[in-house]
């Protein structure tokens, strides 16, 4: 490589650094390997043609600002697409099957195990040497690209989803990540990839499964002694998509033999779509072998969408449910629902089924009343982080003091608050509030909060602290 194309690229990335999201610079900049420099054209080598496509659409200017500032107005730039789907320099493959055991992975007609009536994913197994089997996908058909409007908060997303399901495991996209808050669409864009490539490519084979339902079969598998017939379904999958992984943190089991699953469909060119509601760097106890694998591909965020997408969504919505809506509700919805893509179809749905019921006419007036309910119901959540930091501020201590193991009375008084402010507050269980406030059980968390019940009846200094916390985490 030329040191001149280097330190001229190498101008061009810091005047663009400088200029766009360091999220976006990381994705479509820091790949990009800069190649020779030949009169006053620059060449540039990228991971593939989406990924040249996407710098063309979206930063052709800002390219050609970079570029005419290092070599003046004839300034060109030479894109080197670099050939897709090359794994010879990933890790080699660690999982100790011998490779006799290995399913042949070619031709994809596979095996029985999933029994599509059943509500779980029973005995997900390949027997050894059968053929011709099928494996159900678990997708489901309505979540399809088509029904997933596109707006500036899902663009990069679904255009990466499209760029996996034209060539699954053929672009640089491997894994794909999609990740984002509740509601915003993460299952409907992993479904529909799924969908597209079943449609485009109806030999592989594509398997949807949450990492909850994944994780529960492998324990199972534990459970049964045949880990390794796990291990080798998921292996002969062609397109795996698990949802929410988010879920896996703190099962480090689970996520070694994800590892080693993802190793070999990985190596073997084989397509993983992932979703979480966090981005990788915010993932707590997730192995750190595991986040650089997830590092690997594109990690893409679902943001929330603006009033235009809303609306668009909406519209779609009434559109496929046959119903007509003065333009003016939908406005309205769209205006005050704006968190969440799952409530703002609520809402619709809810004014649907209020108008049909009563036989009213779809009003303003009824639209404001749905909407108002969905409002007040979805009120913010509040954290059990958030009630543990009130509660301790209250009593003037720290959170450390309030979750340490002492029985002293008034931390022990703290503590329980606590615990019963997260059990009225927030959805979580007995068990997840009690292993988040100082690790208790759920029995710890029961106790606490009939005490508090039973303490703000009869003692007046008690009911004094129930009110004066209620009303700081009430604002
Ligand atoms: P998540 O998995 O992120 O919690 P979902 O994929 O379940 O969210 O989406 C919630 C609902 O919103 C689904 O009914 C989905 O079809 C709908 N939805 C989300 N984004 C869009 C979109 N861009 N266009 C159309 N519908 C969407
Ligand atoms: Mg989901």
């Amino acid at each position: 490589m030329s040191t001149t194309a280097q330190s001229v690229w190498n101008n061009c990335l810091s005047f663009i650094k400088d200029n766009i999201q360091p999220q976006a610079y990381k994705t479509w900049f820091e790949p990009i390997v800069a190649v020779k420099l030949q009169e006053n054209a620059l060449s540039i080598q990228v991971p593939s043609k989406f990924f040249y496509e996407w710098l063309e659409e979206h930063y052709v200017k800002i390219l050609k600002v970079a570029l005419t500032k290092e070599l003046g107005e004839t300034a060109k730039l030479v894109y080197i697409i670099k050939m897709e789907n090359t794994y010879g320099n990933r890790q080699p493959f660690t999982e100790k099957i011998p490779s006799s055991n290995r399913t042949p992975v070619k031709s994809q007609e596979v095996d029985i195990p999933l029994n599509n009536k059943s509500p779980e994913l029973k005995n997900p197994f390949v027997i050894p040497g059968i053929r011709n089997v099928k494996i159900e996908s678990q997708l489901n058909p309505n979540y399809s690209f088509e029904n997933f409007l596109e707006g500036d908060s899902n663009r990069l997303a679904r255009s990466a989803g499209l760029a996996v399901a034209a060539k699954p495991g053929g672009t640089s996209f491997n894994p794909l990540l999609i990740f984002g808050g509740v509601g915003l669409g993460k299952t409907h864009l992993a479904h529909a990839i799924g969908v597209d490539i079943k449609d485009k490519y109806p030999e592989k084979t594509v398997l949807y499964i949450s990492a909850e339902k994944f994780t529960q079969q492998y324990i199972d598998s534990v459970k049964k002694n045949n880990r390794n017939d796990f291990i080798h379904f998921y292996q002969i999958i062609d397109v795996l998509i698990i949802d929410d992984v988010q879920f896996l943190s703190g099962k480090s089991g689970t996520q070694d033999v994800f590892f080693h699953i993802f190793n070999h469909l990985h190596q073997n060119g084989k397509q993983v779509i992932l979703t979480s509601d966090k981005a990788p760097v915010d993932m707590q106890d997730i192995e750190q072998r595991l986040l650089s694998r997830f590092k690997w591909g594109l990690s893409a965020e679902l943001q929330h969408p603006d009033f235009e997408t809303r609306v668009s969504i909406l519209k779609n919505k009434l559109y496929r449910d046959g119903v007509e809506m003065p333009d003016e509700i939908i406005d309205y919805v769209a205006k005050n629902i704006k968190t969440n893509v799952r409530e703002l179809e609520g809402a619709i749905i809810s004014l649907i089924a209020q108008s049909s019921f009563n036989r009213k006419e779809i009003t303003l007036e009824l639209a404001k009343q749905i909407v108002e309910k969905f409002v007040k119901n979805t009120k913010r959540e509040v954290s059990i982080d958030y009630i543990q930091k009130v509660v301790s501020d209250y009593f003037q201590m720290d959170v450390d003091t309030l979750q340490s193991k002492t029985r002293k009375r008034h931390i022990v008084q703290a503590r329980q608050l606590a615990m019963f402010f997260a059990k009225k507050m927030t959805k979580a269980s007995l068990a997840s509030i009690g292993s988040q406030i100082g690790k208790r059980d759920h029995a710890t968390v029961l106790h606490a909060c009939k005490t508090v019940d039973n303490l703000s009846s009869t003692d007046k200094q008690f009911r004094k602290y129930v009110e004066d916390i209620a009303k700081k985490l009430s604002v």
